[in-house]
């Protein structure tokens, strides 16, 4: 009878497996279909001085409205597309968009654009940033990449010398969720990096745990160190705010500053007179 139940639950069990087989290969076949009907879409979120409240740049997000499914959030589809070859398409489509796109804004205002660790391992990257700063015209000064810690450590010689190339160019480089990597210290050593990324799990416990204010304001005191500026990430209350400009941070983005959507010239362009 053992035996019986237990062979019924291998059963089940490989069913289960064959059916999330099945839906991960539908969505690597979506994500294929998208890029080649241009279905992707970018959103803008603001990013702002902490001293002043002035727009710095604004982060690009991806965004993939799955026919048939809806909003599919990128932390479920790239990892996807990294595995399934699609990511190198789909990060250039990005690079390639998002210049484009703020190649003609009516400001000029830098883009901070996501780069995924597998694009990092390849020489490519350097051309295809290259070809895209040309194509579009827009000036170099105004892109900044965003890399997380991850992305470095898997193959290290590489994506510095990568990364070299691209910051030779005018581009900055960030280094994105700071904090949460395991050699974070090693990582910011071994590159010049033009921002940290404080990651966004920092804010949640700030107001009410001394440990998260102690090891915010540690990082903060690292990069005046480093004469690298911090941008907060998450920032979603006044509360939190209030504590990053105490402790001096340069920059913040999130939900309380400006949700990822498009923007609104009219508003940024003709502030209301009471502003
Ligand atoms: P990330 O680069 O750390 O981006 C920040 C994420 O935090 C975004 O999620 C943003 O919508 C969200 N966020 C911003 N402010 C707040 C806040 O106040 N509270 C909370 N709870 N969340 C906030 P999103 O757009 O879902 O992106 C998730 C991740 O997917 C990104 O994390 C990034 O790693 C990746 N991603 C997004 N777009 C791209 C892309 O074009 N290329 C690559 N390679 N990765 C991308
Ligand atoms: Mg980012
Ligand atoms: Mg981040
Ligand atoms: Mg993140």
């Amino acid at each position: 009878r053992a035996k019986a139940e237990f062979d019924t639950r291998i059963c089940y069990y490989e069913r289960e497996m064959d059916e999330h087989a099945r839906q991960r290969r539908a969505m690597a076949h979506d994500l294929w279909v998208a890029l080649e009907k241009d279905a992707f879409d970018l959103v803008y979120q603001v990013q702002k001085s902490v001293s002043t409240g002035e727009v710095t740049g604004y982060e690009v997000l991806l965004r993939w409205d799955r026919p048939g499914h809806g909003l599919v959030s990128p932390t479920d589809f790239i990892p996807l597309a990294e595995e399934t070859g699609s990511i190198g398409p789909i990060g250039a489509w990005v690079l390639k968009t998002a210049c484009l796109e703020a190649a003609s804004w009516p400001e000029p205002y830098k883009i901070a654009v996501n780069v995924s660790g597998l694009q990092l391992a390849q020489l490519e990257l350097v051309d295809l940033v290259r070809m895209v700063l040309f194509q579009s015209g827009l000036e170099p000064e105004r892109l900044e990449l965003e890399v997380t810690e991850t992305a470095i450590i898997a193959d290290k010689k590489r994506a510095l010398y990568v990364l070299r190339q691209i910051k030779a160019m005018g581009v900055s480089i960030a280094i994105d969720d700071f904090g949460t990597g395991y050699s974070s210290l090693d990582t910011l050593r071994s590159f010049p990096f033009d921002k940290i990324k404080l990651d966004r799990s920092f804010m949640v416990e700030v107001e009410t745990n001394e440990q998260s204010k102690a090891i915010i304001r540690a990082i903060l005191a690292l990069g005046r160190s480093l004469s690298v500026p911090v941008l907060a990430e998450g920032v979603e209350t006044h509360a939190q705010l209030d504590v990053l400009r105490d402790e001096g941070c340069n920059e913040a983005q999130g939900f309380l500053l400006g949700r990822p959507g498009n923007i609104d010239w009219a508003d940024l362009l003709d502030p209301p007179l009471s502003a």
